[in-house]
């Protein structure tokens, strides 16, 4: 019997396994349907484009959508210890002071105000180069700059150059500018969860980590959650909780595993045979997701990073990184961004640039003819479509529908339109035109917001941020209170990306840990009263 069972080892999950467990008289039981964070790419920064596809994701596939000519967008989603935190991209942001000031004055969520959540970004934040009211020096998510390749330096030139001022640091309050992403790495390697809050938790005699055991139903009697069912080696076994059962199983699984287990909207259950426990609406509905569009421009000679994709280039590289720790093995890719308005009306900017010195790192970005590219991508930080995830079948092994409904509104396709014109804007200043020999995608035909829009929607992704899905609030759809309490339920809590009611303005993961720490100061009874 455990005090506390935490369903999935991603990045919340570790972050509250971790927390919970420096009290010595708590036992913590972490289970992870994935395997452990042993490959070595997780731990290099440049291996996260290895990561979107392969043997440590779900391997889901968003529904084909209506907003996208009927396209299925491959949907990466981790099934490995640290969770999203092991694979993703490793830029950081945390979104704006507004994203936050939003959830508490208009979604119902009393105590999530900028104010309220800053002292817990703070509290994780191992900073390598910020200090100050914004920024925490010592804590255990390794934060760092990095050294931009040289061809990132130029987009942050030409960025400029096309009117968005130089920001240094865009988690002080303000995000509008271009500048240079810091990322979750410490030392040239990964800050995951996994590696930056559990490894050194796992010491500890009240923490036990399961991993390659997937939940497969939480126990609820009498309206309390008791434990839960795992699948391990294809046997069940059944684990109890004297005081909570924490689901961390990200957007799209913490959905799927309330509905399994009969928590949720009794209709929907009922179809799939699956007896309602308890009737909640909203679990599964407010999916939503940062829908990325890629200007692509080829270049006039080897002056981004595809020339690593030679066998030659690549041990030369290995060998610096094996050496010095440093190189391009070292960088996450992704150096640089930016933020930026498509509606003026808006009180802080609405879109997010990302600028890769390479084409085709990302799932499903093909390369440029001449071999040597580099991207910009953009999306609306902000949208307003929502979508869903529903189950397929009472069966667990069968992925869930996932239908993110990417422009599903109007108003989200002019913003990926604007911001494919903002991105041209910028790859077309001088400070590029040295390296750029023309645009590759959309290419100088695609000319017009017509056009645009036609190509939105043939080429629009995933950005990998889902959220939504169990959302927090006040009124009869909300899945938790803010406490992260499952509505109308005892001794269940989901804390984690599917809790956020509407999506952060920026990339998820440092809003996710931020929550991850605060909902440890609110089981433990240490949070500020709201
Ligand atoms: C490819 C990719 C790139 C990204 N890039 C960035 C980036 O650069 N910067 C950024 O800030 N954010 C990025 N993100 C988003 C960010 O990583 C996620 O928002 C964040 O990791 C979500 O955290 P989570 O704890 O909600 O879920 P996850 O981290 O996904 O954790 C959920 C865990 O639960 C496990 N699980 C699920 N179901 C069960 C079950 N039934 N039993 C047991 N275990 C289960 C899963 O295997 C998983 O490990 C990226 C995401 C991806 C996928």
């Amino acid at each position: 019997m455990a005090d506390y069972i935490i369903v999935g080892g991603g990045s919340a999950g570790c972050v509250l396994a971790a927390r919970l467990s420096e009290d010595p008289v708590l036992s913590v039981v972490l289970i992870e349907a994935g395997p452990p964070d042993t490959d070595r790419y997780i731990h290099m920064p440049v291996g996260f484009f290895k990561m979107t596809s392969g043997p440590l994701i779900w391997g889901y596939d968003a529904a084909p959508g209506k907003g996208i000519d009927g396209r299925v967008m491959v949907y990466p989603q981790a099934r490995v210890l640290g969770g999203g935190s092991s694979i993703n991209a490793q830029v950081f942001t945390r979104g704006c002071p507004q994203d936050y000031d939003d959830w508490a004055a208009d979604f119902g969520c009393a105590g999530w105000s900028y104010a309220d959540v800053l002292p817990y970004f703070v509290r994780s934040e191992g900073n390598d180069t910020f200090a100050g009211s914004q920024h925490g020096i010592d804590g255990p998510l390794g934060v760092s700059s990095g050294a931009p390749h040289p061809l990132t330096r130029i987009f942050v030139k030409a960025a400029q150059q096309a009117g968005l001022p130089f920001r240094a640091d865009f988690n002080a309050g303000e995000q509008e500018g271009a500048g240079f992403y810091q990322t979750t790495t410490r030392n040239g390697k990964r800050s995951s969860t996994a590696v930056a809050y559990l490894k050194s938790a796992l010491g500890r005699g009240n923490l036990t980590l399961r991993t390659d055991a997937t939940v497969s139903r939480v126990i609820v009697e009498n309206g309390r959650a008791v434990g839960v069912e795992i699948i391990v080696n294809g046997r069940t076994e059944r684990l109890n909780a004297e005081r909570e059962v924490i689901v961390t199983a990200g957007a799209i699984g913490s959905p799927k595993l309330l509905m399994l287990s009969g928590i949720g909207p009794a209709e929907h259950l009922s179809q799939h045979g699956i007896k309602v426990v308890h009737d909640l609406a909203g679990v599964g509905r407010n999916l939503h997701d940062h829908m990325d569009v890629d200007v692509v421009a080829e270049l006039n000679g080897p002056h981004g990073i595809d020339r690593y994709k030679k066998k030659r280039w690549q041990a030369v590289a290995g060998l610096e990184y094996a050496l010095f720790g440093k190189g391009p093995v070292a960088s996450n890719i992704v150096e640089a961004g930016g933020f930026w308005w498509g509606d003026r009306a808006e009180k802080t900017p609405d879109i997010q640039f990302h600028f890769l010195p390479g084409a085709g790192v990302e799932e499903g970005i093909g390369s440029v003819p001449g071999g040597n590219g580099c991207t910009l991508n953009s999306y609306h930080v902000r949208p307003r479509s929502r979508g869903s995830v529903a189950l397929r079948s009472a069966d667990l092994r069968d992925a869930p529908v996932i239908d993110p409904n990417p422009f599903g509104e109007r108003y989200d396709l002019e913003r990926a339109i604007d911001g494919i014109e903002i991105s041209r804007e910028i790859l077309s200043q001088p400070a590029f035109a040295r390296y750029i020999r023309r645009e590759h995608l959309p290419g100088a035909g695609c000319q017009g917001r017509a056009a645009l829009e036609a190509f939105a929607l043939q080429h629009g992704r995933s950005a990998y941020h889902p959220v939504g899905t169990c959302r927090m609030g006040d009124d009869a759809d909300s899945v938790v209170d803010p406490e992260l309490r499952v509505c109308g339920l005892a001794g269940l809590r989901v804390c984690d990306s599917s809790v956020m009611p509407r999506i952060v303005s920026s990339n998820t993961n440092a809003a996710v840990i931020m929550i991850a720490e605060k909902a440890a100061d609110m089981i433990a009874g240490k949070a500020p009263a709201a």
